[in-house]
């Protein structure tokens, strides 16, 4: 199986091909837990899922690691600003630590209503703080890294590929990095980037705070990613996630932080998804009206319809919330969830050996093979309900049905859960008997079958497919 995936770092979609024989490393960045996600990051979070279900469809093993970041994160990316946890204690009266905690239980149910996979292994900052350190201190043996009073700095000049994801000037950085107050007048360079914040100046009265070789402190946002990542699944490891936002400065400064401590690539394919646009906006968090899944909830949208929304459009283009829209996709997935409905009516049983939808499945498998590309699966998936319409039959009913369910192992729907309660065996065996007289025109039989399927308390009716049940 070929699998093709747009690597950012080389600008096409290159096969994967895993450093390890059975299975694959994904490390996808986590969320900053000092406030809800808003769906733009969710939607960053539902191509992951789909990447990782697709990975593991076509028979990889996944180890999928997630760092969660309960520290170090300032209010801009690029080192300026408060840290958002404290940022979050302050404007709520709770600690950081019941932040951290708060926020990280509302990022874990928000995926569980997307029905997104959590990884393996969810791993927090501050759990990981002495490989935090170890990295830190391997950049000074190797001449990357330096120490001001205030903090301590990896030096950009030393490693001449720093540009080489975004594919930016480093002068064009200096401007966009100039615009910003200019906090430590001993950086040598205006895009070094914090590797360690000592407990002084302005982080004085930081509470998270750990020992360290620079004294007290904590670690900037990016080394968590770079420690962690290489800590859990080895040094490369196969593919590297998150929102296109990341790729000019975290994921850059992962990268550096990385590939000048040890020598060798962080990872081999980094993926990216595109941004959720409102009101041809980005969906920022830094204004406080954002919108969350429990908006959405609110509204009465059900998680799963926002789920299909984002697999109606390429995870590399942009693409653009609205209300109407998302209705739509609703709609879309009501009608989708009926069709499903009425074939799990059918009495199981009745599939028998057939190749002939083989060639369905392997126009989904290709289109998911290819990039991910879930709006051609979706209308994979379209096809089948129209084959379906055109010749109606409890053989291709039970087909499509277990189809179906494959499919949704990738796209996530919760197809299989929606049969409120399934129909008995017994009954489905008494329809069966009844169907048999009936071809044989026993109506009596036929009849006295039907009585005792609705005196169990289920209507039965009958239709070109052959006989639907349904509890009364
Ligand atoms: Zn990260």
């Amino acid at each position: 199986m070929t699998m093709l995936l747009y690597n950012t770092l080389t600008r096409q979609k290159e096969e994967l091909r895993p450093i390890h024989p059975k299975w694959v490393g994904l490390y996808t960045c986590g969320p900053t837990v000092y406030h809800y996600a808003h769906i733009g990051n969710l939607r960053t979070y539902l191509f992951e899922d789909v990447l990782r279900r697709t990975l593991e469809y076509v028979g990889y093993t996944v180890k999928h690691v997630m760092n969660i970041t309960d520290v170090g994160h300032l209010t801009s990316d690029a080192d300026t600003g408060e840290d958002k946890l404290e940022k979050g204690a302050n404007r709520e009266g709770k600690t950081v630590w019941d932040v951290a905690q708060f926020y990280t239980n509302a990022f874990l149910k928000d995926i569980e209503l997307l029905n997104i996979k959590r990884a393996e292994t969810l791993a927090p900052a501050t759990e990981y703080i002495s490989q935090q350190i170890d990295l830190i201190k391997k950049l000074f043996e190797t001449g990357h890294a330096y120490e001001t009073t205030q903090a301590v700095y990896f030096d950009v000049s030393t490693f001449p590929e720093y540009t080489k994801l975004s594919r930016q000037k480093l002068s064009e950085k200096k401007t966009g990095v100039r615009d910003e107050v200019v906090e430590d007048p001993e950086k040598k360079h205006p895009a070094d980037f914090a590797l360690w914040f000592k407990r002084v100046g302005k982080f004085a009265d930081h509470i998270m705070h750990w020992p360290s070789p620079w004294g007290d402190g904590f670690p900037g946002w990016h080394i968590e990613c770079s420690a962690i990542s290489s800590a859990l699944l080895g040094q490369p490891f196969d593919i590297h996630t998150g929102g296109v936002d990341h790729i000019g400065v975290h994921h850059t400064n992962e990268i550096a932080q990385s590939e000048a401590a040890y020598g060798k690539p962080l990872a081999t394919i980094w993926m990216h998804g595109e941004f959720l646009l409102t009101d041809e906006e980005k969906m920022a968090k830094s204004g406080e009206n954002f919108l969350t899944l429990q908006t959405l909830i609110h509204k009465g949208v059900d998680p799963i319809s926002y789920r299909y929304f984002i697999l109606m459009a390429h995870y590399r283009t942009k693409l653009t919330f609205s209300w109407e829209a998302l209705q739509a996709a609703q709609s879309g997935l009501d009608k989708l969830r009926d069709f499903v409905r009425k074939l799990q009516k059918v009495p199981a049983g009745m599939a028998g050996e057939s190749t002939e939808l083989n060639e369905t499945r392997k126009r989904f498998t290709d289109a998911m093979s290819d990039d991910l590309n879930t709006p051609e699966a979706l209308s994979v998936v379209w096809e089948l309900v129209h084959t379906y319409h055109q010749r109606p039959s409890a053989f291709l009913a039970n087909k499509i049905l277990n189809l179906l369910y494959e499919f949704d192992d990738v796209l996530g729907l919760r197809l299989r859960d929606l049969c409120e309660e399934p129909i008995p065996r017994e009954i489905a065996e008494l329809a069966e008997k009844r169907e048999a007289h009936r071809k044989e025109k026993n109506w009596n039989q036929a009849d006295e079958i039907r009585k005792k399927i609705e005196d169990a308390g289920y209507e039965l009716d009958d239709t070109n497919a052959g006989p639907f049940i349904r509890k009364k």
